[in-house]
């Protein structure tokens, strides 16, 4: 019998420690982990990789959060894929804006790593089926 194919996550994150933070956890609860550092390279390793979710920071380089989950929503080979965009202030403001770019959620930071991890099942469900 074959391993069960774990789900995988792609984390787009600029900020190290809460990169490290966020992926060990993901990887310990059994989640495969993708990184991409800034909105750019989080487009391209959507599109390339195709993960089960996306967490979005949304400051971050080249690209910002809100704008790279717009053109992933707009792409019809990604636009399936639930993103959960990380903002910095649990804003109204900040919820109609991610809304409007299409997100399916968001999480105020900071956020604690087991909040991640409950949203991240809420969407996909456990890390292997
Ligand atoms: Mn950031």
């Amino acid at each position: 019998m074959s391993e069960p194919k774990r789900k995988t996550v792609l984390l787009v994150e600029d900020n190290e420690d809460n990169l490290v933070v966020y992926r060990t956890i993901l990887d310990y609860v059994g989640y495969h982990v993708l990184e991409a550092r800034d909105g750019e390279e989080g487009i391209r390793l959507a599109r390339q990789e195709h993960p089960d979710l996306i967490l979005m920071d949304i400051s971050i380089p080249k690209i910002d959060g809100w704008e790279a989950t717009r053109r992933l929503k707009a792409d019809p080979g990604t636009r399936a894929i639930p993103v959960i965009a990380l903002t910095a202030h649990a804003l109204e403001e900040d919820r109609q804006k991610a809304l409007q770019a299409g997100c399916n959620s968001y999480l105020a930071k900071p956020v604690e790593p087991r909040r991640v991890v409950e949203e991240v099942r809420r969407f996909v469900g456990p890390p292997a089926d």
